[in-house]
């Protein structure tokens, strides 16, 4: 299949980037799914740059530390600066780059750091908790509120979702975002996942797309 996108240049690891801004239970779905309630405003947390690994060539997952879940998600790379005064065009001009990606989590872990009331970095922002695949250039054509997002796994589809689901909207959730953490160019920002999340293992293969925008094969090493 040809995709009509332009890649960025080069891969998300040889690009600059910054923190990792993410939303918990953005599709209510998968808030149920995990026995969640429906959150009223973004559940915001950050991953430290160091979580970012480029998924080409296979990517590894934390051992002996319980269940290691995929949560696949439309990642947004941000060009330009913004804070808690952006408007609406600033926001989404601020979009430089589209891609699927995965939010790693060690899911045993974080039930027990939330049981106890704890943040979630173990569980969230660990060495390679954020794989990245390659930026597509983000331009006036792509439907924010229409985005596609799959994830495959040994052949079966896990998750297959929309934007158009999401709790909060990608422009409202930047904005969000931006009036808690300044964002700079380079972070990276993750939108949730759709429903469907489970555990990964070493040797699964996986197809992680963006279906009509970017396809990228990947497996755990
Ligand atoms: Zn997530």
């Amino acid at each position: 299949m040809i995709y009509r996108h332009r890649y960025l240049d080069g891969t998300p690891v040889h690009l600059p980037v910054g923190k990792v801004v993410c939303v918990g239970r953005n599709y209510a779905e998968h808030a149920r799914e995990l026995g969640n309630e429906v959150p009223t405003e973004p559940v915001l947390f950050i991953k430290p740059s160091t979580a970012a690994v480029d998924a080409e060539g296979g990517f590894g997952i934390p051992k002996g530390l319980g269940e290691v879940h995929y949560e696949a998600e439309i990642a947004l790379l941000i060009g330009k600066r913004l804070s808690a005064s952006a408007d609406d065009d600033l926001l989404r001009s601020a979009i430089s780059g589209i891609a699927p990606a995965l939010d790693l989590t060690l899911r045993d872990v974080q039930a027990t750091l939330k049981a106890k009331g704890l943040p979630w970095e173990r569980a969230k922002g660990f060495d390679g908790a954020c794989v990245l695949t390659r930026f597509v250039l983000f331009d006036d054509s792509f439907d924010l509120s229409a985005l596609p997002i799959r994830l495959t796994v040994n052949g079966e589809i896990r998750q297959d979702g929309s934007s158009a689901d999401m709790l909060s909207s990608i422009v409202p959730l930047l904005r969000h975002m931006a009036g808690v953490f300044s964002l700079l160019p380079g972070d990276v920002v993750l939108t949730g996942t759709p429903s469907g999340v489970g555990p990964l293992h070493r040797g699964d293969d996986l197809v992680l797309e963006m279906p009509g925008i970017s396809r990228f094969e990947t497996r755990v090493l």
